[in-house]
């Protein structure tokens, strides 16, 4: 492995907390394998640094990631916005075109891969069940409309949130209908976008009766093994996935932000997967 030298490009993760996060290990071991000459690292900043540090980094010829809390702050200090951040309110990749600094969402790209790679296609004319209302079922939102799914029912369980959020959508084009209970219908595919399944003890987001009338389930939590949720759908025959491969393609989308090349997928996968 090269080491960094005096042109070597600075990638950062901003947010609080990023100790756990397994971005460093998949980004630098795509990193190693084309032979760019950068790092990635991890950098905890509170929201008074924020501005400051995203901005001084793309400016110097650097690029990044932003996560939990600064996506939505991170959308409006960028200059120049994709579709994507306009849809959801938040940004998660951030670099400069030496002009003006550049924000995407690289979560609706990475939630469209993981639904594609669970289903086997794209939800094209799916009824989808949306459990949450925060940040990442914004992108799960964005990112079924634009693969044209059929139905878009979402459920909070505070539903001032989903109602605020379907709102929103339906400004901008797109139905999505307010369920009362999470429990009442079935759906091609069910999506955990709630923090349930990140502490031990937590409550399933579905119940099993209600989440076995669903063809599938993606939970975006993720753990090693499979969250509790996963682990009890596929025992009962239900094909589900866990938010790794959501986490690992909006990875390897911001990659192809920042370089303009395909990531190598394979390598990041392994190392993701501790390989
Ligand atoms: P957020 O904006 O804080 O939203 C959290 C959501 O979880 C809200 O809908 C909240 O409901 C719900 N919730 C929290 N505790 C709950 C409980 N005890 N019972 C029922 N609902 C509860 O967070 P976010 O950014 O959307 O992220 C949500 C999760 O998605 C994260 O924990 C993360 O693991 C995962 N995620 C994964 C990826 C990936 O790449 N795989 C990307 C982004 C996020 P209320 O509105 O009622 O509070």
């Amino acid at each position: 492995m090269t080491l960094p030298s005096a042109s070597t490009r600075l990638i950062a993760l901003l947010g609080d907390p990023v100790e756990h996060s397994l971005s460093p290990a998949f980004q630098n071991a795509a990193l190693r394998a084309t032979g760019l000459d950068a790092v990635y690292v991890a950098l905890r900043c509170d929201a008074a640094s924020l501005a400051g540090l995203l901005r001084g980094i793309a400016r110097a010829g650097g690029a990044g990631n932003v996560t939990v809390p600064h996506k939505e702050a991170a959308a409006r200090l960028v200059e120049r916005r994709t579709e994507a951040v306009e849809l959801t309110g938040a940004c998660n990749t951030f670099w400069s075109d030496g002009e003006e600094i550049w924000g995407d969402n690289t979560d609706v790209a990475g939630f469209r891969a993981a639904v594609h790679s669970l289903l086997g296609a794209p939800p094209a004319g799916a009824r989808v069940v949306v459990i949450g209302a925060g940040g990442a079922a914004r992108a799960a939102v964005a990112g079924l409309a634009a693969d044209g799914a059929g139905e878009i029912l979402l459920f909070n369980r505070t539903p001032e949130r989903a109602i605020d959020l379907a709102r929103g959508f339906g400004r901008l084009g797109t139905s999505v209908q307010v369920l009362q209970s999470a429990g009442a219908t079935g759906a091609d595919l069910v999506v955990n976008a709630t923090s349930l399944g990140l502490r031990p003890g937590d409550p399933m987001p579905l119940d099993e009766s209600s989440a076995s009338r669903c063809s599938a389930a993606l939970d975006l939590v993720y753990a090693p093994g499979g969250t509790p949720w996963v682990r009890l759908l596929r025992e009962r025959g239900i094909p589900a996935a866990d938010g790794r491969e959501m986490l690992l393609q909006q990875g390897a989308a911001a990659f192809q932000r920042w370089w303009g090349t395909p990531a190598p997928l394979a390598v990041m996968r392994s190392a993701l997967s501790g390989g």
